[in-house]
């Protein structure tokens, strides 16, 4: 059993029904395998998928294809040996931390005895000493996830899964109980053989992950696989440390750059896509924080992200709007001011609107389109379904209904159209 994979995922599909005999394609061709000893990453935007495979390996939901085997065996529901820790911990608020505990335990039909002895033994190896009567509302967000990890830990699981654990916590609660789980597993103290930690968090993953695995989005699939070769514990602010947090956003990045290319492609063929909600404040910020110093118009995607607190799910979509609205350029690891981005930057509101008004006329079809429409109509008012039908032909109802809410966003600041959201209805009233 040795060479045995704990886990393999291979060539793995998942859809839902979307209505009208429809289908949402959440999973392609997912592949990845778990060893001994491993904790491997899965790193993706929030909607890529992470949790819909995290259920189809713990065997709560099946795939419409590919092949999902623990151990050498199938896997055809929940499997014993197979332990979750979710980002909302879970837990019932009507029991006691050691009743929650023992609760992972009590199907495995053992001894009483036994059963308590064990939850126990796992409430001390968490660092839940003491709390044990306590119930959920008596505890902190990280020591509720502490019970989340020990009701996970106790049945000694050859798999544990972990769904965002840490981010539902502060910042410093979340970065203790990473280095007590990463000294526990160093220690080898738990009871445990191979981890699958999903996360949005590049760093986190950097900090505790023998490999990383890209998760791409729409469909979600492994796009690439990042080894993470430091020894245990990691210094966050060594050089090999950054280099490989750089790294993971280079590719990150390359990816979605290539994506919006092919956006821009079919847009400029007149094919309508999905525009991300970002407000024009969120863009007019990171232009200012742009220009400003120390930056001068360039930065570094990490460092940017960094000092705008903002996550690497937060900023990307802000900064591929830049990218469409051609106000920014993204390459590699860098996002660049362009010339318009510059003279935004450094104009007042009343020119910030003329340039904001342009590189919406330039470059997103969709106010073009609305703007003609509106135009040439004698009552220069059409109705929001009008545009929502012709939308639908080319994506799902929630993207077309996200795109017009961005674009209405977009134009106002712009003074290219307005909408009146009680009547549904798009019109010329008031843009200059
Ligand atoms: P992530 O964990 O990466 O944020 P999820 O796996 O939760 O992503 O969701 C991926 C996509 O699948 C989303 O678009 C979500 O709406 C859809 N989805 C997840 N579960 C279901 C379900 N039971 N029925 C329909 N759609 C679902
Ligand atoms: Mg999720």
């Amino acid at each position: 059993m040795a060479n045995t994979n704990l886990l393999e995922v291979s060539h793995v599909r998942r859809t839902f029904p979307r209505g009208q005999g429809e289908e949402l394609l959440v999973l392609d061709d997912v592949n990845l395998t778990l060893k001994q000893g491993e904790i491997v990453g899965l790193l993706g935007r929030s909607g890529s998928g992470k949790s819909t495979l995290l259920r189809l390996i713990a065997g709560l939901s099946k795939p419409q294809g590919g092949n999902l085997s623990y151990m050498g065996a199938p896997i055809e529901g929940p499997a014993q040996g197979v332990a979750m820790v979710f980002q909302g911990f879970a837990l019932f608020p009507w029991l006691s931390v050691l009743e929650n505990v023992q609760l992972g335990l009590e199907a495995l039909g053992l001894p009483q005895k036994e059963i308590r002895a064990r939850a126990l033994a796992a409430i001390d190896l968490i660092g839940l000493d003491g709390y044990e009567s306590a119930y959920p509302r008596e505890l902190s967000g990280g020591m509720r996830q502490r019970v989340g990890f020990a009701r996970a830990v106790v049945v000694h699981p050859n798999i544990l899964l972990m769904d965002e654990p840490f981010s539902a916590l502060d910042v410093l609660t979340a970065e203790n109980l990473r280095t007590d789980l990463i000294e526990l597993w160093g220690n080898g103290k738990l009871p445990i053989k191979g981890i699958i930690l999903v996360t949005h968090n590049i760093e986190e993953a950097v900090l505790m992950c023998d490999r990383v695995l890209l998760f791409s989005s729409n469909p979600g699939r492994v796009s690439s696989e990042i080894k993470i070769d430091l020894p245990q514990p990691r210094d966050r602010t060594s050089p090999q440390f950054e280099h490989y947090v750089d790294q993971i956003y280079v590719e990150m990045t390359a990816r979605r750059v290539e994506r919006l290319r092919e956006q821009q492609a079919r847009a400029n063929a007149g094919i309508e896509m999905p525009l991300v909600h970002v407000s024009p404040n969120q863009i007019a910020g990171l232009i200012e924080a742009l220009a400003a110093a120390p930056y001068d118009g360039k930065a570094d995607l990490p460092d940017i992200a960094y000092e705008q607190e903002l996550e690497v799910d937060e900023l990307f979509p802000v900064a591929e709007a830049m990218q469409l609205l051609r106000l920014a350029e993204i390459e590699g690891g860098d996002i660049r001011l362009t010339h318009m981005g510059k003279r935004f930057a450094d104009a007042d509101l009343n020119e910030r609107k003329e340039i904001f008004s342009r590189a919406l006329i330039g470059n997103v079809p969709l106010a073009t389109h609305i703007r003609r429409v509106l135009d040439e109509r004698a009552s220069h008012s059409a109705p929001k379904t009008r545009f929502l039908d012709e939308l639908e032909d080319h994506m799902a109802e929630d993207a077309a209904e996200d795109s017009l809410k961005t674009v209405v966003s977009w134009a106002r600041f712009g003074e290219l159209f307005s909408y009146d959201d009680d009547a549904a209805l798009f019109s010329l009233e008031n843009p200059t």
